[in-house]
């Protein structure tokens, strides 16, 4: 017979973690044990700050431990991929893992930031199927994104500051998707740079840099060159109002930050460890809290 605690915790409870370094600034917790409460589910979401160094214990110690599963953040995405035992296309795609669940002796590894971006795209109203969709970055959000846009638009284009980081990104998954992926210099979507070519027909633009994070200035983009309805999308969900964002309401075009797809990777991620529809409301609210904190 377990104990009670004034928190509910027993010996019974399911626990679930985020592994990062740092990671103490995460939301996650907030957000996933608001939808375990709100569903009666006996889990427990915790921080597993990690060194670096250590990360090849720390997930034998996931598994060990009898942890059910966790989320996987900076700086352990990709390392955390060659030590899992199956994994989801996405994160074979991605070649990134953001969870992690324990199925009987065997470890899953999925990417739930692309169904994430993908779900909060249908939220935003965008249509299953658009021409062109264009992504800026070449770190390991913009690979998310465009394999979620490629799984939505004919044409794909990554714009990075470093151009042949574009180039590789855009070799490596070309062989994955339907989509023509295509790779330009982010200096090409500059005003003046003659972008109509490569803006004129996108019906989503994300930022997948991590410009604006802090409020720094976002390069600069010939936001005007895109369609009307446009939406400019930026994956900073560190401000409700990001510099990309202040970009596109200067163009007339809308504009979203990332809380949704950080939203809704949650969502897939909790169904994947406990089977149900995940309590999406609860756990927005939660997350918006969580940031009026931070
Ligand atoms: P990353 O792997 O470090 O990649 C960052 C990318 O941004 C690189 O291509 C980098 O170019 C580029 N970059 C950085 N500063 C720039 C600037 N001032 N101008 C132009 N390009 C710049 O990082 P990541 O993991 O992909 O994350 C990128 C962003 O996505 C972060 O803001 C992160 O918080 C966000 N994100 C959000 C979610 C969500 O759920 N909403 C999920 C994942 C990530 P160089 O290679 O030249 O440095």
């Amino acid at each position: 017979m377990s104990t009670t605690t004034k928190s509910g915790i027993t010996a019974a409870t399911r626990v679930i973690g985020i592994l990062g370094h740092p990671v103490q600034h995460s939301r996650s917790p907030a957000m996933h044990n608001a939808a375990f409460a709100a569903l009666g589910l006996d889990y427990v979401y915790v921080a597993l700050p990690a060194r670096p160094a250590e990360i090849g214990a720390a997930v034998r110690g996931v598994r060990a431990l009898g942890l059910a599963g966790a989320n996987v953040t900076i700086p352990f995405k990709e390392a955390v991929l060659s030590r899992c035992d199956q994994l989801g296309a996405a994160a074979r795609a991605c070649r990134a893992v953001n969870t992690l669940a324990v199925r009987g002796d065997a470890l899953f590894g999925d990417n739930t930031d692309v169904a994430g971006l993908a779900r909060d795209w249908d939220e935003a109203g965008l249509p299953r199927r658009v021409g062109r969709i264009v992504i800026l970055g070449a770190g390991g959000a913009a690979r998310a994104a465009a394999y979620a846009a490629a799984g939505r638009a004919r044409r794909v284009v990554v714009a990075a500051r470093r151009p042949e980081r574009a180039r590789v990104l855009v070799r490596s998954l070309q062989s994955e998707v339907r989509a023509e992926l295509l790779a330009v210099d982010l200096a090409h979507l500059a005003p003046g740079a003659r972008a109509e070519g490569l803006l004129g027909a996108a019906a989503v633009v994300v930022n997948a840099t991590a410009a604006g994070m802090r409020g720094d200035p976002f390069p600069e983009l010939a936001a005007a060159l895109t369609a009307p309805d446009c939406l400019f999308h930026d994956l900073v969900y560190t401000r409700a109002t990001t510099p990309f964002m202040a970009l596109a309401t200067a163009a007339r075009r809308r504009s979203r930050n990332g809380l949704g797809m950080l939203l809704h990777q949650g969502a897939a991620a909790f169904e994947i460890w406990t089977g149900r529809p995940a309590p999406v409301e609860v756990m927005r609210r939660a997350l918006v809290r969580a940031g009026r904190g931070s």
